[in-house]
């Protein structure tokens, strides 16, 4: 049976429907300008909206071997709190047994304690978005000081200057690969010299 994966565009209209996807003129913390912003648990605000998310991911996902052979002593693994919600879709479209989510306590990427060593299924690691790819790498170090063995990375977007790999020939599977527009600085940036006010965005 052929299942379908909604293509970028589909993905691209619930995003913009749900307001997970905003066009502007928004500033980052770090102090970069872009015209676009990506606000997902908007998108997972909506039960069917994100069941629909979810499952797609899961089908990029499931057509991996090592993936599919390992079904269903599997982890699902979320970087922070905005994976959780795609992380339980993913879950429960492929039945994995698992799932776990880091948190940051004092700036420093972790599992609740008692976590144990040897614990941890095989492992997918996923996200709502991959901006710079840094709280992958966070959560792959933390998987691994576990003794768990990462086979599987997914995102609902990521931006295309992310890596698209873990290395270790695990592919990052996005349902949108997003080239983002930035500028380092207000002077060069398009939406500045029109003169539009910015929004300040918190992440
Ligand atoms: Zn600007």
């Amino acid at each position: 049976m052929v299942q379908l994966v909604p293509t970028h565009d589909e993905v691209m209209a619930i995003l913009k429907r749900t307001g997970a996807f905003r066009e502007g003129h928004f500033v980052y913390p770090s102090g970069r300008h872009t015209p676009h912003y990506f606000q997902m648990p908007l998108a997972f605000r909506y039960y069917d909206t994100a069941r629909v998310l979810a499952v797609a991911l899961s089908r990029l996902l499931r057509v991996e071997k090592e993936i599919s052979s390992a079904l269903p002593k599997i982890a699902i693994i979320s970087p922070g709190p905005g994976g959780i919600p795609v992380a339980f879709g993913v879950r429960e479209a492929l039945n994995a047994e698992q799932i776990y989510w880091a948190e940051r306590e004092e700036g420093k990427r972790m599992f609740r304690q008692y976590v144990q060593r040897g614990e941890v299924n095989p492992c997918i690691i996923v996200d709502d978005i991959i901006r710079s790819g840094k709280a992958i790498r966070e959560t792959v170090d933390l998987v691994r000081e576990l003794g768990a063995h990462v086979i599987g990375c997914g995102t609902i977007v990521r931006f295309k200057d992310a890596p698209a790999d873990l290395g270790e020939d695990v592919p990052i599977k996005a349902l949108v690969e997003f080239d983002a527009k930035f500028y380092d600085k207000g002077e060069d940036c398009h939406d500045c010299k029109e003169g539009a006010p910015p929004e300040h965005v918190r992440f």
